[in-house]
């Protein structure tokens, strides 16, 4: 099904004003934090002066609640002009969409106006050495005692570590149960216990940091349990990950738009066989392909926002989330390769952004699920929709009809 795109007024200025900010404060220092792996707190500053952390927030809690669709036109402006940056701002969303979708009113109030105002950031615990892809197979433990939980364990790769104040942590809390394994709590930083261990030496999107994240006995409130009931973190994780998805979408869509720029620009001006190599077609090629990918993604992305906006949380959203993510982000290393290619010898050195607009590009595919993932999910929800096109079994083989046992057939 095809989905209306209609930018709200809120959307358009949020856009505007984030790409005010990108121009201002993170195209010029993009390459100086990247260099000395420094988050920019400057242009944290502008974001939250500017009110762009309001876009993911309801209204009722001190945000716009201008929706997935704005947040992916902000995440887009500003992953345009550094792609780290831009995630830098996009984690708050996916650490707050826990509170948002499943917290309780009393947890709202508390927290989310202050993840609105930009005064704390937020970071996503999910992830852990032993449990990647496989998320339900993580292992820090929440055990109540008293009033209290203590946590013990350790979260691989916290994106904000050390920078954000809130930390969505999912542990286990209840090791028995196969379906209610799972809770979600949130830890503030500076609870005794909670330390950043290891800052990691990445690749790519090198102005935020990436930790390990140690829980040692840390005590919070049982208040802190999100949802204030055990069991449903999950599910908590999977709803984030539909939701935030098309944000990360959006950051591929920023660097891919980004490269491409410099990239038509380069090739405007540099000139071999007498000519500027943008009249040889092989490059026009290269432009040509990289336009048509960079706006095919764009409206993906839009798309599955939109949709997102308008129903909430869905099958069909779930698969238009995982579609737009895993197409956006396999073409952001594809528009960053060819813009290195069109940039020649020069685009292999780190003097020049388009190094970078290629280091950065390849996290996008692995992290919030990786393609692999994706496209796992996708065909999931493709296999079960094939139960609604029973009025082409005409058109299959009898033979092929004869031998169809549904049992055999992947479960969604
Ligand atoms: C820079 C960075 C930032 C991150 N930020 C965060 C964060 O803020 N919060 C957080 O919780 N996590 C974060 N992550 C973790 C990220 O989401 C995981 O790295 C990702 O989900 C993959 O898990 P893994 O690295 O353990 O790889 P694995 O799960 O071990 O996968 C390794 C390879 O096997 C493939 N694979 C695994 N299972 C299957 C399967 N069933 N079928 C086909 N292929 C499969 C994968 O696609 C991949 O190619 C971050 C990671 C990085 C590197």
């Amino acid at each position: 099904m095809t989905q209306n795109i209609v930018f709200s007024e809120k959307a358009l200025e949020l856009r505007a004003k984030a790409r005010e900010i990108a121009d201002k404060y993170v195209r010029p220092a993009a390459a100086k934090h990247d260099k000395a792996q420094e988050y920019n707190h400057e242009a944290a500053k502008a974001v939250a002066e500017a009110g762009l952390f309001r876009t993911f927030v309801p209204e009722e809690y001190g945000g716009y609640g201008a929706g997935v669709l704005a947040l992916s036109c902000v995440a887009e402006e500003l992953a345009k002009a550094d792609s780290g940056f831009g995630v830098a701002f996009a984690v708050n969303a996916l650490g707050s969409f826990p509170i948002i979708l499943g917290g309780t009113e009393e947890q709202k109030k508390e927290w989310l106006p202050k993840i609105a105002a930009g005064e704390k950031f937020v970071a996503f615990c999910l992830s852990e050495k032993f449990a990647g892809s496989d998320a339900s197979g993580l292992s820090v433990s929440a055990t109540l005692e008293g009033d209290e939980y203590v946590i013990r364990g350790e979260k691989k790769w916290t994106t904000n570590g050390g920078v954000a104040d809130y930390y969505s942590v999912f542990c286990v809390t209840d090791s028995t149960s196969k379906s209610r394994r799972i809770s979600a709590i949130m830890v503030e930083k500076g609870t005794p216990g909670f330390t950043v261990k290891k800052v990691e030496d990445k690749m790519g999107i090198r102005c935020v940091p990436v930790v390990e994240t140690h829980f040692d006995g840390v005590r919070v409130p049982k208040s802190n349990l999100i949802g204030g009931r055990a069991g449903v973190g999950f599910k908590h994780a999977m709803m984030t990950l539909d939701y935030a998805r098309p944000g990360v979408a959006a950051q591929a869509v920023g660097a891919s738009q980004g490269a491409l720029d410099l990239a038509n620009v380069y090739a405007n001006r540099r000139k071999q066989f007498g000519v500027p190599i943008s009249n040889h077609q092989m490059v026009q090629y290269m432009l040509a392909n990289m336009a048509m990918k960079t706006e095919a993604s764009r409206q993906l992305v839009y798309a599955a926002a939109a949709a997102i906006d308008e129903v909430g949380p869905s099958p069909a959203n779930s698969k238009r989330a995982a579609m737009a993510k895993c197409f956006a982000t396999d073409v952001a290393m594809e528009v960053a390769t060819d813009a290195v290619q069109v940039f020649g010898g020069y685009g292999f050195m780190e003097d020049y952004p388009i190094a970078k607009f290629f280091r950065d590009a390849k996290i996008l595919s692995i992290y919030e699920g990786t393609n692999q993932i994706q496209r796992m999910v996708i065909a999931r929800h493709l296999i079960r929709e094939a139960g609604e096109l029973e009025h082409l079994q005409e058109f299959i083989p009898t033979e092929v009809q004869e031998s169809y046992e549904p049992d055999s057939v992947p479960q969604a």
